[in-house]
């Protein structure tokens, strides 16, 4: 059976390119970055290299990338080390649109007496800049970071990015963007944004699992959460991970190439096509986020009256794979906070599905896909309807 892979969000597919690239450096520069001797500075000259491949993804100075393991490490060391780093504010502003890595954080900070702002959002899925422009007019000395993601990755609604940071420059407060699910997909130059801290992963686009990466704008102090050694310039101890390195800087190469073939929106008329015939297949379905700008490679389709893991199952056993944000919880299945904080209503909540394209994802794929999205649903309805 062929697998039909519309699961890019949770990871990606190394492209053959990295993993050459990152076969060579465990071959070659597997030494030390940190020892003195020729062939630890040749591991130290590779790692150098490669940031800088990676800074041009982003558009940052080499001296402005901590490398981290992961985009979860980053939103880690941006979200507690602003707290070490300005010890007398006390505030986080942050949405129930994110992902868990700041979600989670921000509950961390708030048992440990941080008051965590949580801004409203619309039905959409996008933040509300007025929320945001009245706390800030009032408590923008309490405020240590603001933070709100680029791209959604359960429903790739988009925030508005740029606004978000005008508000935030200008009340003086930090604003840290988790651009897990925008770095890659779409070209970014954080020196021309008003983004003080940007952090993104790898795996998520054609990279290794292992590497990640926090933009901390020049001038800029965040304390580490990982400390001895002292590599990263202070910010996170550790041997650093050269091939890694080496593998996200061939998938930044590889992105960059991409995003000049103008294929995305291409890419982004395949996924519109894809709903489309969904929803002209499958009766009660709706587009969640439908009318938002979105990312182009993600769409989350909700299915009245059902489960999601039920038709996951069904698409698993016909090769497909998607995911869903819901999670089991103390033995039921709870919908997904995102879900839930767009008020998608309680009859579909439960069966949103996300699909995630990637950049090699095909119209047949596509359309193969849609047709065993029809079946498996018309299955799933007829046997275990839950409403
Ligand atoms: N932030 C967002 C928006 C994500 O989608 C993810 C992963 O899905 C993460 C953070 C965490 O990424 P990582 O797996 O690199 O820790």
């Amino acid at each position: 059976m062929r697998e039909i892979f519309l699961d890019n969000n949770a990871t990606t597919r190394p492209a053959p390119e990295v993993v050459d690239a990152m076969c060579r450096a465990l071959e070659d520069t597997w030494h030390n970055p940190s020892s003195i001797y020729r062939s630890g500075q040749a591991a130290k000259h590779a790692l150098e290299e490669a940031r800088a491949q990676v800074c041009k993804l982003i558009g940052c100075g080499e001296r402005e990338l901590v490398l981290t393991s992961c985009a979860t490490e980053s939103v880690a060391l941006v979200t507690r080390g602003s707290f070490e780093a300005q010890p007398r504010k006390k505030v986080l502003v942050t949405s129930r649109m994110e992902h868990s890595a700041v979600r989670q954080s921000a509950e961390f900070l708030g048992k440990r007496g941080v008051e965590v702002i949580w801004l409203p959002n619309d039905n959409r899925g996008i933040v509300d800049v007025n929320a945001l422009r009245d706390v800030l007019k009032t408590r923008s000395d309490e405020v240590a970071l603001v933070s709100i993601m680029w791209a959604n990755n359960e429903v790739g609604v988009i925030q508005p990015v740029q606004e978000i940071g005008e508000i935030c420059r200008s009340a003086g407060v930090r604003f840290h963007c988790d651009g897990t699910q925008w770095v890659g997909k779409e070209p970014t130059n954080v020196s021309e944004m008003p983004i003080d801290f940007l952090s993104f992963s790898a795996h998520k686009f054609y990279g290794p699992k292992g590497i990640g990466g926090l933009f901390v704008r020049r001038g800029l102090r965040v304390e580490p959460q990982v400390i001895g050694g002292g590599q990263e310039r202070d910010h996170r101890g550790g041997t650093e991970n050269v091939p890694g390195a080496v593998g996200m800087a061939a998938a930044a190469k590889l992105a960059i190439e991409w995003f000049s073939s103008g294929a995305r929106d291409e890419m982004r008329e395949r996924r519109d096509r894809f709903e489309q015939d969904i929803l002209r297949r499958v009766g009660d379905c709706m587009i969640v986020g439908q009318g938002a700008p979105r990312v182009w490679n993600t769409t989350n389709i909700a299915f009245k009256g059902l489960e999601a893991e039920v038709i996951l199952l069904g698409l698993s056993e016909r090769g497909v794979c998607a995911s869903a944000g819901s999670a089991c919880s103390s033995g039921s299945i709870e919908a997904s906070p995102v879900i839930l904080a767009m008020h998608v209503p309680a009859e579909y909540a439960h069966g949103a599905v996300r699909f995630s394209l990637s950049r090699d994802t095909t119209s047949e794929d596509l359309s193969q896909a849609a047709e065993i999205v029809e079946q498996v649903v018309a299955r799933v309805r007829s046997t275990a309807p839950v409403a």
